[in-house]
């Protein structure tokens, strides 16, 4: 093959043994030694994940003649000099069922750019083909292929030749193949397809009516016309699975076949609103974090980690308006809304995390702890999605009542889109408190520094009480009691040991100055017998409620294999699961504030 351009060629070559076969044809290499590199994150996860380990052998050539080829670190390869145009043959094994990697074998194939594509080194801003070629078999005669990436002369979802203006258009945009389903729907104008893969039985209408719903109300709070001028929905239907990824044009998602509508089915179903959260979600991304961005997102360093201390506002913002949207379009109930807002408070009360880590500091730090998690981290990390969402919503409540409800967290969407977004400049450290307070025409600092910075609570039980809205505490129910709505069995505590207990009876977390912990119990010990009974992980919460708090039982757990006995005193479970309400007899004003929150008029 010679080409003009750069130009890459991607086959599964070996579905079944989970190989593409990628060879990148550079017709002017760097005469000193071409040098190619493999990132080793993805842009919207941020975790190093050495894509590279998944490259099993690489060769060079020129013509047919190989030329020699070295590692000179874990991601970077370097070609002997050579003034002939170079191929770079590699196989790269893809057995990562997620939205962050690559995905081969005989019923499908999905892959993101970062995992596959070699960076040419200095000629990175130049422009790129990209051959994407039928697996060989007629077994795959009816594959099709899905991406948002520039057609050059492949047909609508063929196979053949495809472009992008540079190395980072290209990584941007992931590409499934297979017999997937296939939905469309014009949203403002612009084109969408849905591409699902995996067994479903998903009513499409529903879902294809839904997601017009949701991406007509973003393009237009933002503003027409929508940046992009097609966008793709490409979802994985497992068994069990949660997941999205942000791209400028196309999302990735991987749910749970039963998250989908079925056909006559009435009302749409608490897992079906999960689902349509997440595509809401990677949905308002297209413009706040792959348009609107940080500054140190505006050239990614794709050799190691990009630090920012926003994501609080790039998450978070994004958290808070996911779910909002769904309100706004009428896909959900205001009920309905307001029991996930219970629940998101819940979910970021019950972390003692949150009192020592600041969301800026777990943005900063999401590298290492927010994408690594253990046992410890619910005391030591704040959801810097959850928390973000709350802040969100604590500033928008906030500029609403000081302007009269004049203004909004919208007006702040807007302009960060057009002074930055739109204008492709980055997002300095800092600014997003200034255009909140620009929009609020009032002194906020001290307010915003401390949601931002600092690890107190927000304070949303006055915030929430100027739209009518009654927050509510309660001490959690059973051990799967997520909060958001109000108690079934009066409001008596119950006993409870302070952890968190996997089915097989293994603790898989311990909480701060909880009874476990006070007890000495740890992360990993396995509880088998409680006040000398054997007992089944399953039953221990079950088995807890028959006691009074404050009375001392002995528990009996394996640490390793070594069995020790633990004088546990338990202690009531606190009060931190939340529920809203809506105030009775409330004054007119607050009546109207909600409304205009709620339909974001
Ligand atoms: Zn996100």
């Amino acid at each position: 093959m010679t080409t003009k351009r750069i130009a890459y060629k991607i086959t599964p070559k070996n579905p079944s043994a989970h190989l593409f076969e990628v060879t990148c044809y550079i017709p002017k290499p760097d005469i000193n030694g071409q040098k190619l590199f493999l990132p080793v994150w993805i842009p919207g996860s941020y975790m190093i994940r050495e894509f590279s380990r998944n490259i099993v052998w690489l060769k060079a050539f020129t013509g047919d003649a190989l030329v020699d080829v070295q590692k000179i670190d874990k991601a970077t390869w370097q070609c002997a000099p050579s003034n002939e145009p170079l191929a770079i043959t590699y196989e790269v094994y893809a057995w990562d069922l997620s939205v962050r990697a690559a995905h081969l074998d005989q019923t499908h194939g999905f892959f993101n750019g970062p995992s596959v594509f070699l960076m040419v080194l200095g000629q990175e801003d130049q422009p790129v083909d990209v051959e994407i070629v039928r697996p060989q078999g007629s077994e795959f005669d009816t594959w099709k292929v899905a991406t948002a990436m520039t057609r050059k002369s492949a047909q609508a979802f063929g196979f053949g030749l495809y472009e992008a203006s540079n190395y980072d258009e290209l990584i941007d945009h992931p590409v499934e193949m297979g017999n997937f389903t296939l939905a469309h729907f014009t949203a403002c104008g612009v084109p969408h397809d849905i591409a699902i893969t995996g067994k479903h039985r998903a009513n499409l209408e529903r879902l294809t009516a839904d997601l017009k719903t949701i991406c007509e109300y973003q393009i237009r709070l933002f503003g027409e016309p929508a940046p992009m001028d097609h966008y793709v929905f490409l979802i994985m239907a497992v068994g069990d699975g949660y997941g999205g990824l942000e791209h400028r044009a196309s999302t990735a998602l991987i749910c749970s076949r039963d998250d989908l509508p079925l056909k006559n089915e009435g009302e749409r179903n608490d897992k079906y609103r999960t689902f349509l959260g997440l595509a809401s979600h990677e949905y308002f991304h297209t413009w706040n974090i792959k348009r609107i961005k940080p500054e140190a997102f505006m050239l990614y360093d794709l050799t190691k980690e990009n630090y920012t201390r926003q994501l609080w506002a790039f998450e978070g913002f994004t958290s808070y308006y996911d779910d909002l949207v769904l309100v706004r379009t009428g896909l959900v109930s205001e009920e309905e809304y307001l029991t996930t807002l219970g629940e998101t408070i819940t979910r970021v009360l019950r972390g003692s995390g949150r009192l020592k880590q600041s969301v800026a500091d777990s943005s900063f730090d999401a590298w290492i702890k927010y994408y690594r998690q253990d046992e410890n981290s619910t005391n030591s990390i704040v959801n810097y999605y959850a928390k973000g969402a709350l802040i969100g919503l604590a500033l928008d409540l906030k500029i609403r009542a000081v302007t009269d409800n004049q203004k909004s967290l919208d007006d702040v969407m807007k302009t960060l889109w057009h002074q930055y977004g739109q204008k492709k400049i980055g997002v300095p450290e800092g600014q997003i408190e200034k255009i909140v307070e620009e929009i609020a025409g009032t002194e906020l600092s001290t307010f915003i520094a401390k949601a931002i910075y600092d690890t107190e609570d927000l304070p949303l039980k006055d915030l929430l009480a100027s739209v009518g809205i009654e927050l509510m505490m309660r001490s959690s129910e059973n051990t799967s009691d997520n909060g958001g709505k109000p108690s079934k069995n009066g409001s008596n505590p119950r006993a409870i040991l302070g952890a968190k207990i996997s089915n097989d009876g293994k603790i898989t977390s311990v909480y701060d100055s909880g009874a476990a912990q006070l007890a000495g119990l740890s992360a990993g010990d396995n509880i088998i017998a409680i006040d000398c009974l054997k007992v089944s992980g399953r039953d221990i919460d079950t088995r807890l409620k028959t006691y009074d708090i404050n009375t001392e039982i002995k528990v009996h757990a394996f640490r390793r294999d070594e069995l020790i006995e633990f004088n546990v005193n338990l202690l009531a479970a606190e009060k931190d699961t939340c529920y809203l309400k809506i105030i009775e007899k409330e004054e007119d004003t607050s009546i109207q504030l909600r409304k205009k929150w709620l339909a974001g008029s």
